[in-house]
C-alpha cells in the first residue's frame, strides 16, 4: 500500500517572513476600517484561515457571513500577492525542503499532498512563490473546515480521487510544525512527524506526543528513510 505524506505549509515547507499575517491585517484595515494596532495579536500557529477570519470578524463586531468572508478573502489574497512579490519580501523555503521533495518524488514510494490551514488560493500563491506549486497532488485546505482536526479525511479523500489509490491511516503521515498539526494527525489515527522550524521548538512539540520530532527536515536521506520505511 502506498505511503501518503500530507505536508503543512507555513513553518514546515516555507516561511513567508510575516507576509501572510501582515496581509490578513491589511485586509482587516481595508475591510473593517480599523488600525492593525488596535487588534489583538493574531494566533496563526496551526490555525485555519477560516478560524482566524471568524475571530477577526468577531473582534470587529461584524457578522461572519459568506459574502463578507469571500470579500475579505479576496482582499487578503490581493495583499498577499503584493507582499509575496514585494522587493522587501523576506520569505524563504525551510532548510532541505526542495531536496526532500525531489528525493521523495524520485523514490516513487509516496504520494505527496497538503494538509494546511491556508485557503487553497493562498496555499497555491505561497507555494508558487517558491516554485513548489507542482510538487503536491492535492490536499485539504482552510476552505474545507475551520477546525483543522476535520481536514485529514478531506485530504485522504481528495488524494484518492486524484491518484486512484486508497490509503489506510497506518500509511498516512502528517508533517507539521505545531501542536495542532499533531492533533489533526491523531484525530484520524495517523502519525505526525513534527518539525521545529516554525513557531515551536522541537522540545515543545514533543510534549504533544507526535510519532517523531525533528529539529528540521534538512537531513534529506535520514528524513526520507523515516518517512518511507
Ligand atoms: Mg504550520
Amino acid at each position: 500500500m502506498p505511503r501518503l505524506l500530507l505536508f503543512d505549509i507555513d513553518g514546515t515547507l516555507l516561511d513567508t517572513g510575516g507576509a501572510g499575517g501582515a496581509s490578513l491585517l491589511d485586509a482587516a484595515e481595508e475591510i473593517f476600517g480599523v488600525s492593525r494596532d488596535e487588534l489583538p495579536p493574531l494566533d496563526l500557529a496551526g490555525a485555519t484561515d477560516g478560524g482566524v477570519l471568524r475571530r477577526l470578524f468577531g473582534q470587529a463586531g461584524r457578522d461572519f457571513e459568506p459574502e463578507a468572508v469571500s470579500a475579505y478573502l479576496d482582499c487578503y489574497l490581493g495583499h498577499l500577492h503584493r507582499r509575496l512579490h514585494d522587493e522587501a519580501f523576506a520569505g524563504q523555503t525551510l532548510p532541505g525542503i526542495g531536496a526532500l521533495l525531489t528525493a521523495l518524488e524520485s523514490s516513487g514510494g509516496a504520494d505527496i499532498g497538503l494538509l494546511t490551514g491556508n485557503v487553497r488560493r493562498g496555499a497555491e500563491m505561497k507555494l508558487r512563490r517558491f516554485d513548489l506549486g507542482s510538487r503536491f497532488v492535492d490536499g485539504a485546505f482552510g476552505d474545507d473546515a475551520e477546525d483543522r482536526n476535520l481536514l485529514g479525511p478531506v485530504a485522504m479523500r481528495r488524494m484518492t480521487q486524484a491518484t486512484g489509490r486508497t490509503y489506510s491511516v497506518e500509511e498516512v503521515i502528517v508533517i507539521g510544525d505545531t501542536p495542532k498539526d499533531i492533533s489533526c494527525a491523531h484525530a484520524i489515527g495517523a502519525r505526525c512527524l513534527a518539525v521545529g522550524t516554525g513557531h515551536f521548538q522541537a522540545e515543545a512539540l514533543r510534549v504533544h506526543q507526535p510519532w517523531l520530532c525533528l529539529e528540521s527536515l534538512a537531513e534529506t536521506e535520514r528524513v526520507c528513510e523515516l518517512l518511507l520505511s
